[in-house]
């Protein structure tokens, strides 16, 4: 990246120059299209207070009084009303959002508002609204349609609702599990961070990209799923080859998707922090991928600089350090907007950077058709949240998602006739499901696996539902009577895992509360499961019931125990609100489990960071451990048992030209069941060290008993690019190998 610094900052210089800025070259409307002239006449009736307002954010009144940080002095009401504020985050409702248009329109020039929010995961920090899986979920299905649609689905319930600016995907790498933040992303791959985060983007935005659903935003701008020690917003320190082969490329493909927001993120890479990257935010966002919209801070990253980084002296400082280097709009709040209009008013920063970054947000806004349309019916909201036709698509999603880790002699599925099921746990019967970033929930709205279970089975079931606690607080007598119940009873299911939520029993948010075991801002120095739930399953496995383990996690834990003797292990992850549903179903044999592990699961902490796509030389064994993980990316079992045949790979291929491949997948059981079929390249001989095999190709299929099919995979010649010595992107020919389903084959990509 060092090599095109300079180059970059010509590039700014000419443009501003020049006077277009990003202008309508590289903007959203093409030049000389209405929407850009119309932009322009606005740009230049703004007085510079009224640009800069457009690059600050405030946090929404209602929701700063849940944060206790209400707004005593009714600042925000005059600010508004001079046309002083662009956005907003965490508006939750459809009132709150008109009242607050309805404001901003009485300024002198009207201009509308943006609202963004963390629509992670569906829209889940709006009470009411359809949960779908949390990424990591989601990535498991490896089925990029349904990941696009669940992006509709929650572009749909936004726009009811009022709001326009989904903080999502979250396309960071997740390469160190301790890290809170693991379940937000879709795991350890570039190439499924990439597929699915395009998917997200394509579903949120929609195809055009003049007339948006909502804006998608690519966070965080990078690096945080490598942090020192695991530990949120800790510095990553990667080789210019790691973060181009790794790092980069899925936020390239968000660009490429049309993503037209980034936020920055709140590590440094290589010791600079990501909101003064010039090199990041300028340089390789824009200059090299031609990215169009603006950036946001982090939540007071800007301020961090100054606070936390200390790579600025004051507030001010980090202000324009910050823009200068590419920062747009400021997330959130008060000490932005004075100290930018007098650094511009002393010379520090050009009035061009800020036509160009009020610019660039105005720009979306236009493209979200705000300036025609800003107020919306609240009363529609209400059909609309959760509909039974957005359900349908987060139970699909919950379905696909869950992974079966371990099956012994076929326990699952159950019979739904069993006389007693056991369901005991921490997870069992709470809404550790929904995951992070969720508003506490209608009851009605949400499945937990205990109602799952009870509507899976027959009606003379009995399921017993010991209360064994929290995850922190299981008690000697509780794990007694759970194991005394398990003696009666045909199977005991044990439901465990974390709880990310950020809302305690009254609604209050607690992100701090002890519970809490994942999510933003809890890092875990360990990942063996919390409190006392080993012992709990232990107790029970003791009583020679057949156990089976539900997990409802975000990340991945450390279970080597449980691996090792409790016959059938379910990895659920946090399924959204049907997951109760969802996991019943495969339990009881409604559903074949189809989800893949999109990460690996470590034996232990002392394994990290353990990912698949590993240069051979990462194979050598501990004394006391194997390298090799407890269950590795892509693991998953099924009831059904498919056969892979007739691996079709040509013997040579030219430069240049793609590579089609081709294998027969048939269903050799009884049951009907999806398939997830994944491609692994690798690269044998290469100028640098390459990864032992790189997935390249993933699709999903459904196959009937004794149903065949023909899976067919085109790899794109750049995709087998390696960074060489001298860091040039090249393919280099020679022979490359593919392995799907345990067959492998090669064939060699020609000089010429
Ligand atoms: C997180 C972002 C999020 C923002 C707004 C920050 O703490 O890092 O991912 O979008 O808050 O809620």
């Amino acid at each position: 990246m060092q090599r095109r610094t300079f180059g970059g900052i010509g590039l700014v210089l000419l443009a501003s120059l020049l006077g277009c800025g990003d202008g309508a070259q590289n903007g959203v409307f093409p030049s000389g299209s209405v929407e850009e002239r119309r932009t322009r006449a606005l740009l230049d009736r703004m007085t510079l207070e009224e640009k800069v307002g457009q690059m600050n954010q405030y946090i929404a009144p209602i929701y700063a009084q849940s944060l206790d940080s209400p707004d005593p002095a009714g600042k925000i009401d005059p600010l508004l009303a001079q046309g002083l504020v662009g956005s907003f985050l965490f508006v939750t409702d459809a009132s709150e959002a008109n009242a607050l248009q309805e404001k901003a329109s009485r300024a002198r020039l009207g201009i509308p508002l943006i609202f963004g929010i963390d629509a992670v995961h569906g829209l889940a920090p709006v009470r009411g609204a359809t949960i779908f899986p949390t990424p990591i979920g989601m990535a498991a299905t490896f089925d990029v349609d349904l990941m696009e649609r669940s992006g509709e689905v929650t572009a749909h319930e936004m726009r009811v609702t009022g709001m326009h600016w989904a903080f999502s995907p979250v396309l960071d790498v997740a390469r160190d599990p301790r890290w809170g933040r693991t379940a937000e992303t879709f795991g350890e791959d570039p190439f499924v961070v990439a597929a699915m985060g395009s998917a997200l983007v394509r579903g949120l935005q929609g195809p055009d990209h003049a007339h948006l659903r909502v804006l998608a935003c690519l966070k965080h701008f990078l690096g945080p799923g490598l942090p020192l020690g695991g530990r949120n917003m800790g510095p990553i320190e990667v080789s210019e080859r790691a973060l181009r082969s790794t790092f980069l490329p899925p936020f390239q493909a968000g660009v490429e998707a049309g993503a037209l927001s980034v936020m920055a993120a709140y590590n440094d890479v290589n010791g600079v922090p990501s909101h003064v990257s010039e090199e990041l935010l300028t340089n390789v966002l824009r200059h090299e991928w031609g990215f169009r919209g603006f950036v946001v801070s982090d939540w007071e990253g800007i301020e961090m600089l100054h606070t936390t980084h200390h790579v600025a002296a004051s507030q001010k400082d980090a202000i324009r350090q910050a823009v200068l280097a590419g920062v747009d709009m400021h997330m959130h709040g008060e000490g932005f907007s004075e100290p930018l209009v007098e650094l511009v008013r002393e010379g520090a920063v050009g009035a061009w950077r800020i036509d160009e970054a009020a610019g660039r947000i105005l720009r979306v806004k236009r493209a979200l058709g705000l300036f025609e349309r800003r107020y919306v019916d609240a009363a529609r909201a209400g059909s609309v949240l959760a509909s039974p036709g957005h359900r349908k698509v987060a139970l699909e999603a919950a379905r696909k998602s869950i992974v079966l880790l371990r099956n012994e002699q076929d326990l699952l599925p159950l019979r739904k006739n069993l006389k007693k099921v056991l369901v005991t746990g921490p997870n069992a019967d709470n809404t550790a499901l929904l995951g992070d970033w969720t508003a506490p929930q209608p009851a009605e709205n949400v499945i937990t696996v205990l109602e799952g279970i009870r509507a899976a089975v027959s009606p003379q079931t009995v399921v017993h539902f010991v209360d064994a606690g929290r995850v922190f607080e299981e008690t000697n007598e509780a794990i007694q009577r759970a194991a005394d119940e398990a003696r009666g009873a045909e199977v005991a299911i044990v439901v465990l895992g974390e709880n990310e939520t950020r809302y305690d029993d009254r609604g209050v948010l607690d992100r701090r509360r002890r519970e809490r075991t994942g999510g933003e801002g809890a890092d875990r120095a360990d990942l063996t499961l919390v409190g006392r739930q080993m012992d709990l399953v232990r107790a029970i496995v003791e009583t020679g019931t057949p156990t089976v383990v539900v997990l409802v996690n975000g990340r991945p834990l450390a279970i080597p125990w449980i691996a090792s003797n409790v016959p059938a292990v379910l990895e659920a992850f946090e399924p959204g609100l049907a997951g109760g549903q969802a996991v019943a179903e495969v339990l009881f044999g409604d559903v074949s489990p189809s989800g893949r592990l999109p990460i690996s699961i470590p034996r232990s902490v002392g394994q990290l960071p353990v990912h698949y796509d590993h240069p051979r030389s990462a194979e050598s064994p501990y004394v006391d451990e194997s390298f090799e993980p407890l269950y590795g990316f892509g693991h998953g079992l099924s009831f059904t048992r498919f056969v892979y045949a007739d691996l079709r790979v040509p013997e040579r291929t030219r430069r240049g030209e793609d590579v089609v491949i081709s294998v027969v997948v048939r269903n050799a059981g009884a049951r009907a069941a999806d398939e997830v079929v994944l491609l692994f390249v690798s690269d044998v001989v290469a100028s640098v060290t390459r990864p032992v095999r790189a997935l390249r190709g993933f699709q999903r299929v459904h196959l009937a008993p004794g149903e065949r099919q023909v899976v067919q995979f085109r790899i794109p010649f750049a995709s087998l690019a390696v960074h060489d010595r001298r860091m040039e992107r090249v393919v280099e020919p020679g022979t490359f190998e593919v392995s799907i389903g345990g067959l492998r084959g090669s064939w060699i990509v020609e000089q010429k």
